[in-house]
């Protein structure tokens, strides 16, 4: 049976032209550029930017912090969301009109061993939104319609868009980590990342220690479901968690080598520490005798599947969590990257373009 190539589809668009939020150099500040709106090819989607998240990703990508570089110019953000308003040939996952988040996996190649058996997020062919791909800090940005995520009803894109990457992340991280209940959990780093990682922590039914530099943010974790809380600044943070007993799972998710190296501290035997963070100082030191007498697991855990995102959204509309924002104009974005470094924010900056 011969393919029947759908047409591109599309609502009128009153200009050709949009404002996004580019890197240059990895020196210099984001310019907000006036740049031509991309146009959907064969399976992609155009999407008109509601709000996207600054990921302290964005931050690493701006300034090549990481092994692998992103080739400026290019536009980041990994947490955009909005409506689609242009749909290109054989488009079949979305429809014009529906709120769609676009996340870090931009792209995977739905075939290899690790597409087929759930890992979609290992994909050695993948494309990452913002990375290597033009991302959300943007009035509109274009996308693979697979790999886009619908956004139920009654979630506000403002919501929406710290769980597309804060969420999913610390969710996968908490499934990856195998939490139990009862089991003690200790959250590195509570900013973006850790104030979600604290509730999913909850919903799995750990027990929650915050661990942050910042009393603010260890005061939200509180608010937001952590049993203990801890000052890395003041307080000897591994001797702290083993007078609990040692905790069953340490998910750092801090910008800091240091943190790591605690985290695996604070463990108790059999105890997992799940790496999430992705400071610019790429290493630590972890011993190798205590890792094999003490039976510990250490693991690395990257963002999350579209299913992981659909869960996230789902247990988000049910009302099981809470998305901590503070939400500023796109052409803010080098002090809302200020605010981030300096920890002036509560938990998450959203962009609104
Ligand atoms: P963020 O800036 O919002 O939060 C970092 C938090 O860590 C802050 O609250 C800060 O006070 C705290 N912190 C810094 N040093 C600390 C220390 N020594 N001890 C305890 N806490 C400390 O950043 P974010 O957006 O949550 O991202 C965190 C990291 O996770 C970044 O490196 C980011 O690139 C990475 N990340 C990884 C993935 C992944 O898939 N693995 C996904 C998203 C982000
Ligand atoms: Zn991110
Ligand atoms: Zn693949």
């Amino acid at each position: 049976m011969a393919l029947i190539e759908q047409e591109p589809r599309t609502e009128p668009l009153v200009t050709t032209t949009m404002r996004a939020a580019v890197v240059h150099s990895f020196t210099e500040p984001l310019s907000i550029d006036i740049k031509p709106i991309p146009v959907p090819g064969r399976g992609e989607v155009l999407v008109h930017i509601e709000t996207c998240g600054l990921c302290h990703t964005d931050i690493h990508a701006a300034h090549g912090d990481w092994p692998v570089k992103p080739e400026p110019p290019f536009t980041p953000g990994h947490e955009g969301v909005g409506i689609v308003t242009a749909v290109g040939a054989d488009v079949t996952e979305v429809e014009l009109g529906d709120r769609v988040a676009l996340p870090w996996l931009g792209y995977a190649c739905g075939s290899c061993e690790y597409c087929v058996s759930g890992w979609e997020t290992l994909c050695p062919n993948q494309q990452m939104m913002g990375y290597t791909m033009d991302g959300g800090m943007a009035e509109y940005a274009k996308a693979f319609a697979k790999y886009v995520v619908k956004v139920p009803y009654g979630i506000t894109a403002a919501e929406a868009s710290p769980l597309t990457c804060a969420g999913v992340t610390t969710y996968k991280a908490v499934k990856v980590g195998g939490t139990r209940s009862s089991d003690l959990v200790a959250v590195f780093g509570i900013g973006g990342l850790g104030h979600l990682a604290v509730q999913y922590a909850a919903i799995a039914g750990g027990r929650v220690i915050a661990v942050d530099l910042n009393d603010e943010k260890l005061e939200l974790a509180r608010e937001l479901g952590a049993e203990f809380t801890i000052n890395a600044a003041k307080q000897d943070v591994v001797a702290e968690i083993q007078k609990l007993g040692g905790a069953n799972q340490a998910i750092s998710t801090a910008v800091s080598p240091k943190a790591f190296e605690q985290a695996y501290g604070s463990l108790r035997r059999r105890g997992t520490l799940v790496f999430v963070g992705l400071p610019k100082d790429n290493y630590i030191q972890l011993p190798i005798f205590e890792t094999v007498l003490q039976g510990i697991t250490v693991v690395g855990s990257i963002v999350g599947t579209r299913l992981d995102l659909r869960e996230v959204f789902e247990l988000h509309a049910a009302g099981k969590t809470r998305v901590i924002f503070e939400e500023r104009p796109l052409a803010e974005v080098n002090e809302a990257i200020a605010d981030v470094d300096a920890g002036r924010i509560p938990a998450r900056i959203v962009l609104r373009a």
